[in-house]
């Protein structure tokens, strides 16, 4: 027939990664760290690979990540995880997301999504049939109220897909919160997709808190985890996924029809990785943090409104202050070229009701990087 070959537009990443290097600016767009990542970890990967783990691995992971994985949720969360039942790796986070959307909607299910939500949501909900329903957050808290849910769920719910601490918003969502969420989900008899990549990035103290760990909700959560991000490794794509039985199975399913497997190398130095002491974890959120506040700082000074970043890589920036005559993705365009800075516009994140006036800085790079950039940015603006 009359082929349309692709449904799907390019990501915004890739747009302005692209731009980036057309324009040799410093690209504080895409995220990701810019450092080595622990090198015991990667040791332990090199190790792996010239052991001999070089052969496709059980479909649910190796057995020694999976128990790592019981492990660190009980070391965490007081999660008590049967790693033979309750655990799958998967090829990144991105996989365990498209895993469980395809394993659990069928179509003309509803999916409750909060805006600004990361970018390959919508389109896995959109191919798995779903129906999205959004809840939009309002910045600069990207709070939101009992009437917003309600407005969303309905008797056709089957999940809500959450992303806790939130790209690109920053926010980490409070006990408050999650215990509201958490009502709607029993209330409508749904699920919840749990997106927590950014686990251990949280700062100033505050605690992560699994929606799993809260009152009936242990037996409705799949909890999805990256090594990607909890070891600055976003390139090996080992992602996890915790659940209860009835939940995993069917999104066990999926994975069999999308990777199937993840390189076993990595999952072993994965293991290793994750009994690392308390420091290692602790360490990562205090540099970042330390990273945070210094963008923060530069791009205060260059005139921009700086909104709180409570976690993630990320630090959300308002620029009515600069007076510019635009969208957030034409000053996104224009800083690229003019002041060879990249960032995200924030509106890439919406589909609906997107504000035009925040952009998003990465600052998970050298520090070096982080001043030149703001530098760059105080010079221009
Ligand atoms: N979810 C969120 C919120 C993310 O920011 C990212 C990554 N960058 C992912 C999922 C994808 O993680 P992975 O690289 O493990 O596929
Ligand atoms: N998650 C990263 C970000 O938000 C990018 C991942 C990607 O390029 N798809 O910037």
């Amino acid at each position: 027939g009359n082929a349309v070959l692709s449904g799907y537009g390019t990501t915004i990443f890739e747009v302005m990664s692209r731009l980036a290097d057309e324009h040799g600016a410093i690209n504080l767009g895409q995220g990701f760290p810019d450092d080595r990542g622990p090198a015991d970890v990667l040791e332990a990967a090199s190790r792996a690979l010239q052991d001999g783990w070089n052969q496709y691995p059980s479909m649910m992971g190796t057995p020694e990540l999976r128990q790592a994985l019981a492990a660190h949720a009980a070391r965490f969360y007081g999660l008590d995880v049967d790693w033979k039942t309750e655990v799958m790796v998967t090829s990144g986070a991105t996989e365990a997301l498209a895993a469980c959307l395809f394993g659990l909607i069928e179509p003309g299910d509803e999916v409750v999504l909060f805006q600004p939500m990361y970018d390959s949501y919508l389109p896995i909900v959109r191919r798995a049939g779903g129906i999205p329903r959004f809840v939009n957050l309002r910045a600069p808290d990207w709070s939101f109220t009992e009437a917003d849910l309600a407005a969303a769920f309905s008797a056709k719910t089957k999940l809500v897909l959450i992303n806790d601490p939130l790209n690109p918003a920053a926010k980490v969502f409070t006990r408050d919160e999650l215990a509201l969420i958490a009502s709607f989900v029993e209330r409508y008899d749904a699920f919840a997709v749990c997106d927590e990549v950014y686990e251990h990035i949280v700062f100033d103290g505050r605690p992560h808190i699994p929606l799993m760990t809260l009152p009936g909700m242990r037996e409705r959560c799949l909890k999805i985890g990256s090594a990607g991000k909890t070891f600055s490794l976003t390139g090996w794509k080992v992602g996890y996924i915790t659940g209860a039985p009835r939940l995993l199975q069917p999104v066990a399913k999926a994975h069999q029809f999308l990777t199937f497997t993840t390189p076993p190398n990595l999952q072993a130095a994965v293991a290793y990785g994750l009994g690392k002491d308390a420091s290692y974890f602790s360490g990562l959120a205090e540099g970042l943090q330390a990273k945070r506040d210094r963008l923060a700082a530069g791009i205060a000074a260059a005139g921009l409104e700086v909104l709180p970043s409570a976690g993630t890589y990320f630090v959300v920036a308002d620029i009515r202050s600069t007076g510019f005559d635009g969208t957030d993705e034409d000053f996104c365009r224009w800083l690229t070229a003019e002041a060879g800075v990249t960032a995200i516009p924030v509106s890439a994140f919406f589909v609906q009701d997107a504000p035009t006036t925040c952009i998003r800085f990465c600052f998970s790079k050298r520090d070096e990087i982080l001043d030149t950039a703001a530098e760059r940015l105080r010079v221009r603006l």
